[in-house]
Formats: C-alpha cells, structure tokens, sequence
C-alpha cells in the first residue's frame, strides 16, 4: 500500500461523491438517496479500510473464496458487507453469517439455500433478485418475463426477504443505449412496486458500474456499485 494509491483513492471517493450528487440533483433527489457501494475485489484489506474511515459504508465481494479471505481483516463497524457476484448454492453455508445483504438471487433453488442457512443462523438474509435485463445466454440473473414468478415463490420463503432488483446491463458503446436498459429496470422496478406484492420489498434498485453509474442514477438507481473509479485498475495477478 503506497501514499500514492491512498491519495488517489481519497481524491476518487470526494469526485465519486460529488458526481453522484450531481445526478441526484438532476433529477429531484438528494446525494442521501443514493447508496455508494465500492466493489471491491481484488483490492487489498487495508486499502478498502482506508475507503470506509473516509466514509465509505457499504462495500460488496463478488467471489466467495476472496471474501473469505479477506474477512477478518474488514473494519466492518459502520460497513455493510454485501456479496454482489454470482453465487453457488454450495458455498452459501460459507458466506450467509458474514453479509447483510446478496445482491444476485436468479433462482428458487439458491434463494431456498439461503433461507435454509440464514436460519441456522438465526437471522433473515436480505437479497436483491438479478435481473438479466439484457436477456445474453452467458449471463447471471433471471429474465424480465420470469422475474413475476420467481418473487412470488421468493416471497412465501422463510429466512429471506427480498428488498429489490440489481442488474448488470450488457456492454454498450454508447450512453444512450446503456441508458434504455436502465430506463427498462427501473420500469420493472416501478411496475412491481405498485403490485405491492405481499412480503416482497422494493427499496433497493441496484445498477451502474464505474463507466455509467451517472446514467444509471439519471435512470432511477438508488444503489450504485463502483470499482475501478474508486481504486484504479484491477490487478488480478
Ligand atoms: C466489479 C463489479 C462492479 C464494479 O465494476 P467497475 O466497472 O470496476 O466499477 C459492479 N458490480 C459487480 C457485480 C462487480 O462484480
């Protein structure tokens, strides 16, 4: 850990900060509205600690193994740790004591091992369904079509509350087509909402990475999850 990255890191969470206000107030919210959640794999303990004495209170995992790695060294005392990657139903057992909140339920079966590990442990595990608003093959998250059906079978499971949507949108090469699969989200998000579905919370809607998390909020996120803004490029060797 060097004084430089820390220095970056610091000029990173104020700019983040700062643009994340700026697009609240474009559309008629405030920067409270809206949750930072620094994604932060492959980053070391101490640099993300570093993140959270800045102020920094949510911070999401996406492997397993790594967030188990990491965990004793999180100062976790006014941080929420989520896990946001995708999921195995067999390494659940390993993570549902440690996070508040999993951002990337796409199926009955996973949803289920949740609830029956949250239980062992005494406590009800908030999840956001994932949403695969893109439709691509190769991609986590259920289809808009089948998402009605898998909150309604979410919502009669004990040791799970569901509190809202995430996606991760396909790669686009333009603003304004990433911006319609936001827009299509949040429509979703929105349409749900007023079903006021029994047992099923919509607070959360959880889209946009460092490329597009502007957009995103324009579009009606409330969470947004940033890597690389924050800590730089990935290192992954
Ligand atoms: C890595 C990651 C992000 C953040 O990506 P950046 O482009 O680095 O901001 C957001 N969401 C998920 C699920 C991730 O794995």
């Amino acid at each position: 850990m060097t004084e430089k990255l820390l220095s970056d890191v610091e000029y990173n969470y104020k700019k983040i900060n700062e643009n994340i206000a700026l697009a609240a107030q474009k559309i008629g919210k405030s920067r409270e509205d809206i949750t930072f959640l620094a994604a932060t794999k492959t980053v070391a303990a101490d640099v993300i600690n570093y993140a959270i004495s800045l102020g920094l209170d949510h911070i999401g995992e996406n492997k397993v193994q790594e967030l188990i790695s990491k965990y004793d060294d999180y100062n976790l005392e006014n941080c929420s740790l989520q896990f946001i990657g995708h999921l195995q139903t067999n390494k659940v057992k390993q993570i549902v004591d440690k996070v508040d909140l999993i951002q990337s339920v796409d199926s009955v079966k996973l949803a289920n091992e949740i609830a029956k590990q949250s239980i062992k442990h005494n406590k009800i595990t908030d999840v956001l369904v994932e949403v695969n608003i893109g439709r691509e093959e190769n991609k986590s998250g259920v289809y808009p079509e089948n998402l009605d059906e898998l909150l309604c079978q979410m919502a009669q499971i004990d040791g799970i509350k569901v509190k809202g949507l995430m996606t991760i949108p396909p790669i686009c090469d333009n603003k304004h087509k990433i911006s319609k699969y936001f827009n299509n989200m949040h429509n979703i998000f929105i349409d749900i909402s007023q079903k006021k579905l029994d047992n099923i919370d919509m607070t959360i809607l959880s889209m946009g990475m460092s490329a597009d998390y502007y957009e995103a909020i324009l579009e009606g996120a409330n969470m947004v999850r940033i890597g690389s803004s924050l800590f730089g490029a990935r290192d992954y060797t």
